[in-house]
C-alpha cells in the first residue's frame, strides 16, 4: 500500500507541483495518476520512490515513511517504466532486461535466463533476445521496458506514460497484456497517463488532479464516469460518459430472446432479417428476406457479439446497436449463438444493473 498524508511538493522556483495530497494507492491493485500536461502527475509519481522528495507531509510505502528509507532499498521494490522505456541503446534485449537483476548480484546465467522468460511473460518472441533496441518497434520497445521493471520481482511498479509513444492500436494492445499480466502477477501499480479512456480502462481507482497539482476527484472508473463532482472532472471524463459507464455495469439481468437461425443453402426468409450460421452454430452473417435460396455472397456483415454472462451492459447495447437488424447476436462461451439481445431489453435491465452496482 502506498499512503500519501498531506503531501506538497514545492520545487526551488516556487512552483507547488503538488498541493497537499492525500491518496491510498491500494495493495494489488492499478492505481492511474490522470490530468492535464503539468498537474504534478510525474512529480507525485517520482516521490514515491525517492526520485523528488516532498517538501512536507508523509508519503509511505507499506508503512514506511520513503525519507527514512535508505533511496537504493526502497528503489529495489519499485519498479520503474517511462515513456519510450529508456532502454541501453548499447546493450542486448536481454542485457537490458537482465541488469538488475545482475546489479543485485545474481549470476550472470540466471540473470539471463529469468530475462528470457520475461520476454515470454510480456509477450516478445525470445528470438529476439540478442537484439539491440534499435532494431524492435516502439510497442516492442515498451514491452521490453515493463520486462525490465519487473526483473526484480518488485512489489510495486511505478509507470509513467509508459504506451503514450506508440500508435492506438499498439497501445490497445499493450493495454490488454498489462491487465492481463496483472491479473497474474497481482502488483501495486501506480500508472500515470493523460489519457482518460487509458485510465478508465486500466484502473482499479482513478485519481483525477488539475493544473496546481490539486487532486479532484479519486474514485472507481464507474463512478468516475457516473458521478463527477465538478464540472472539471465532468469535461475531462469527456464525451458519452453515460455510454462509457454502461461498460461499469454487468448484465446478468439482461434477458435472451429466442433467435431463429438457417443456413447456407436454406430457402431465404419471408419477411424482415435471418442470422446465418455454420454448422456448428456459429453466426456467418445476416439475410434480408427475398426469393430462392441463402448464397455466402448474400450476407450482410454482422456486428459486435455479446457473450452471455461475460459481458457488460455496455457490450449488450453494442451488439443490439452494430446489427443490421437490430437484434444483437448473443453467444456462448464456445461462439455458439444463444440467442438475441435488444436495445430495448438493455434499458429495460439497466435499472437493476444500476442497482447492483450502487448496493
Ligand atoms: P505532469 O507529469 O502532470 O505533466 P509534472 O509533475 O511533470 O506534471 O510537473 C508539475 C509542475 O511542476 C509543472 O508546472 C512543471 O513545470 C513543474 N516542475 C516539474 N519539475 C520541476 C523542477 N525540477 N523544477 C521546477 N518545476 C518543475
Ligand atoms: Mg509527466
Amino acid at each position: 500500500m502506498i499512503e500519501f498524508r498531506g503531501v506538497t511538493k514545492r520545487f526551488p522556483d516556487g512552483t507547488v507541483a503538488v498541493d497537499d495530497l492525500d491518496l491510498v494507492a491500494d495493495q494489488g491493485r492499478i492505481t492511474v495518476f490522470v490530468g492535464p500536461s503539468g498537474c504534478g502527475k510525474t512529480t507525485s509519481l517520482r516521490m514515491i520512490n525517492r526520485m523528488v522528495e516532498p517538501t512536507s507531509g508523509e508519503l509511505l510505502v507499506d508503512g514506511q515513511d520513503v525519507l527514512a528509507a535508505d533511496p537504493a532499498d526502497l528503489r529495489r521494490g519499485i519498479g520503474y517504466v517511462i515513456q519510450q522505456a529508456g532502454l541501453f541503446p548499447h546493450r542486448t534485449i536481454v542485457d537490458n532486461i537482465a541488469t538488475v537483476p545482475l546489479l543485485l548480484g545474481r549470476g550472470k546465467k540466471a540473470a539471463r535466463d529469468r530475462a528470457m522468460e520475461l520476454m515470454e511473460i510480456v509477450g516478445l518472441d525470445t528470438s529476439m533476445a540478442k537484439r539491440y533496441p534499435s532494431q524492435l518497434s516502439g510497442g516492442q520497445q515498451q514491452r521490453v521496458g515493463v520486462a525490465r521493471a519487473l526483473a526484480a520481482d518488485p512489489p510495486v511498479l511505478l509507470m509513467d506514460e509508459p504506451f503514450s509513444a506508440v500508435d492506438p492500436v499498439v497501445r490497445e494492445s499493450l493495454q490488454d497484456e498489462l491487465l492481463r499480466l496483472q491479473s497474474e502477477l497481482g502488483k501495486t501499480i501506480v500508472f500515470v497517463t493523460h489519457d482518460i479512456d487509458e485510465a478508465i480502462k486500466l484502473g482499479d481507482k482513478v485519481a483525477v488532479f488539475r493544473v496546481g497539482g490539486k487532486l479532484a476527484q479519486y474514485d472507481e472508473p464507474g463512478v468516475l464516469l457516473s458521478r463527477p463532482v465538478d464540472d472539471f472532472v465532468d469535461n475531462f471524463v469527456g464525451r458519452d460518459r453515460g455510454y462509457r459507464g454502461l461498460g461499469f455495469l454487468t448484465s446478468d439481468t439482461i434477458p435472451i430472446g429466442s433467435l431463429p437461425v438457417i443456413s447456407v443453402g436454406d430457402p431465404l426468409p419471408h419477411d424482415g432479417w435471418a442470422l446465418v450460421v455454420d454448422t456448428s452454430a456459429k453466426p456467418l452473417g445476416w439475410v434480408r428476406a427475398g426469393e430462392g435460396q441463402v448464397t455466402e455472397d448474400a450476407l450482410v456483415p454482422g456486428g459486435s457479439l455479446y457473450t452471455v454472462g461475460s459481458g457488460s451492459l455496455r457490450g449488450a447495447l453494442d451488439a443490439a446497436l452494430s446489427s443490421p437488424s437490430g437484434q444483437g447476436v448473443a453467444v456462448d462461451d464456445n461462439g455458439r449463438v444463444a440467442g438475441s439481445v435488444t436495445a430495448d431489453a438493455v434499458l429495460a435491465a439497466l435499472p437493476a444493473a444500476r442497482d447492483e452496482s450502487a448496493a
